[in-house]
């Protein structure tokens, strides 16, 4: 792929480290531009003692961008919204179809929006649904030469993370260390750091046999329809 830019989409500060955090370092090291996009501010998921919410935003956007800096992504976007209250309306999506025209990925990472299995209750949280079917609508949109001011942009894939029908197993065993402490930087989410240790250990060695730990994605092409040039 000759567009060495990919932009990670989530819906709070935390999802892309613990979801994709050690595949974000391998595509750091061959080359890519990173950049995030944090929808909401995450403050109703403060697990550590109880700040005002204004504390607790800017607790949360500290870590993340504390968590950024040790990948080294470009920028962060934060769109602040409300935790758990995450419209997927025409704002959403034009707020997204406009920060792909400007970075232009070539591809795009977020929750997956085919998982209708309800099987986790965090993992189906309700601004995860709503940040994947957004981001979806958003590339889709950012495709499109007259909706949006500007030129368009084509994302050519998706790598959507929580799958329940992934295609794809990253091996990160390499990487899990650096993982681990990109995850620590999001201090207000565990007191216990050996458990989250253990825990995110725990389910990265389960994904396939293949590797000691691995990230799971449903990776999909975005393939260019026919253009029949010059038919009337
Ligand atoms: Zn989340």
């Amino acid at each position: 792929m000759q567009n060495k830019v990919l932009l990670a989409i989530s819906a709070h500060p935390d999802d892309i480290e613990f979801s994709c955090g050690g595949t974000m370092f391998k595509f750091a090291e061959q080359g890519y531009d990173i950049y995030f996009v944090v929808a909401t501010n995450g403050e109703n998921g403060f697990k550590i003692d109880h700040k005002p919410k204004s504390l607790r935003i800017k607790t949360r956007h500290k870590e993340q961008l504390a968590a950024a800096k040790l990948l080294g992504v470009k920028k962060v976007f934060f769109l602040n919204y409300r935790d758990c209250l995450l419209p997927n309306d025409d704002g959403l999506r034009v707020k997204l179809a406009k920060i792909i025209k400007k970075v232009k990925p070539a591809i795009v990472f977020t929750f997956d929006p085919a998982n209708r299995s309800f099987e986790s209750v965090n993992l189906l949280h309700r601004d995860h649904r709503a940040i994947s079917e957004a981001s979806f609508d958003a590339v889709f949109a950012a495709r499109n030469r007259y909706l949006l001011p500007g030129e368009p942009h084509s994302v050519k894939q998706f790598w959507f993370f929580g799958p329940d029908k992934p295609n794809h197993f990253e091996n990160i065993t390499k990487y899990i260390d650096k993982k681990i402490s990109l995850i620590e930087k999001h201090n207000s989410q565990f007191s216990d750091h050996k458990l989250m240790s253990d825990w995110v250990k725990t389910h990265l060695s389960c994904y396939t046999k293949k590797y000691k730990f691995s990230e799971k994605f449903r990776i999909v092409d975005i393939t260019v329809p026919f253009v029949l040039e010059g038919r009337k």
